[in-house]
């Protein structure tokens, strides 16, 4: 028999704590594997640190955290990571759209199978716009391209993580982190299995596109350097063009004695050229920004209140 830690981030889910808690546990039941529950609370502003509370007092499986604040989810995830106990970890979103049905299965290729990442990978996404499905889609095939790392399509963080994964993920202490990207980073034996990504049982998703797009560019500056090498290869095509077009202007103006004009033209240039330029900054400043976060070596996160399910290990952490 195993132990396994159940690490669910929490972010504003008052209303799905309940039946999150219940179908779990049900779950786990029929399993007969030793588990922790272990609950990541990032800030919320709701009842959900009550609602934990509550659950625990019925349930000494349930182990917690309360971060000092809400951090996001990839946060979140590495302050569970630090405090996970289990022989394997299994990250599951709080809002029941990753099916907890799964976990049985996860756990017999972890055992049978021998794999160390076990992740749930989408066939279809119930209840999710098109414009969400279909960014998403360009996403990953972007991210595909800029990258060495492979990095698993259509993938959440819905997995299970041996206790060889998890250690490796514990030591990456990056600040700016896409911990989907870092999972594929330390590599280890995967294996998919498939899943029909459920609707939200209840409350409204946290992100919108601004943090979606950040989060994209998230992934694809701490994995790749592709974009600063684009803007190479981009300046370098555009001297070159340039320098054929000036010799080309030379040449015109000895041979036929060409009156100025050209307003037009130069405009276009001067302002496209400007255009370009101002990307290219902001690309070297996206760069920039994350060594600026890297370089301070701050600490993840901050610890309220941890609790860790069995009464006798009750500690507290201020830092971490
Ligand atoms: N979450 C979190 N901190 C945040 C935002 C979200 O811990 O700042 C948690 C949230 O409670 C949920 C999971 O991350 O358990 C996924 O969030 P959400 O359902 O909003 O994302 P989506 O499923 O739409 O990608
Ligand atoms: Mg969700």
């Amino acid at each position: 028999m195993s132990f396994i830690t159940i690490l669910i981030p929490v972010f504003n889910e008052e209303e799905n704590l309940h039946e999150l808690n219940v179908q779990i546990t049900n779950t786990m039941k029929n399993t007969k594997e030793k588990y922790e529950i272990l609950y990541v609370n990032d800030g919320s502003k709701d009842n959900s640190m009550d609602i934990i509370k509550q659950l625990q007092k019925k349930d000494r499986r349930i182990a917690y955290i309360d971060l000092s604040r809400n951090y996001g989810k990839e946060v979140a995830m590495a302050a569970g990571f630090d405090h996970a106990r289990g022989d394997a970890v299994i990250i599951l979103d709080a809002d029941l759209q990753d099916p907890p049905e799964l976990i049985p299965i996860m756990i017999s290729e972890w055992k049978n199978g021998g794999y160390d990442d076990v992740y749930a990978k989408r066939i279809s996404r119930k209840g999710e716009s098109f414009m969400k499905k279909s960014t998403s889609w360009i996403f990953y095939r972007v991210l595909e391209k800029f990258t060495k790392v492979p990095i698993q399509r259509d993938t959440g963080d819905f997995r299970l993580l041996s206790r060889k994964a998890h250690e490796a993920l514990r030591q990456l202490r990056e600040n700016c982190r896409y911990t989907k990207g870092l999972i594929s980073l330390v590599g280890f034996k995967k294996k998919a299995i498939e899943f029909e990504r459920q609707p939200r049982f209840a409350g409204k998703t946290k992100w919108n596109y601004i943090k979606l797009l950040g989060l994209a560019i998230e992934g694809i500056t701490s994995f790749s350097i592709m974009p600063l090498r684009f803007s190479t290869i981009f300046g370098f095509i555009i001297s070159i063009t340039a320098f054929i077009y000036l010799v080309i202007i030379v040449l015109k103006t000895l041979l036929f004695q060409d009156p100025v004009k050209g307003y037009p033209s130069l405009m276009s240039i001067i302002l496209f050229m400007g255009g370009i330029q101002f990307i290219i900054l902001g690309i070297i400043g996206e760069y920039l920004g994350r060594i600026f976060y890297e370089t301070k070596k701050r600490p993840l996160y901050f610890v309220n209140e941890y609790y860790a399910g069995d009464h006798k290990n009750k500690k507290r952490i201020s830092a971490h």
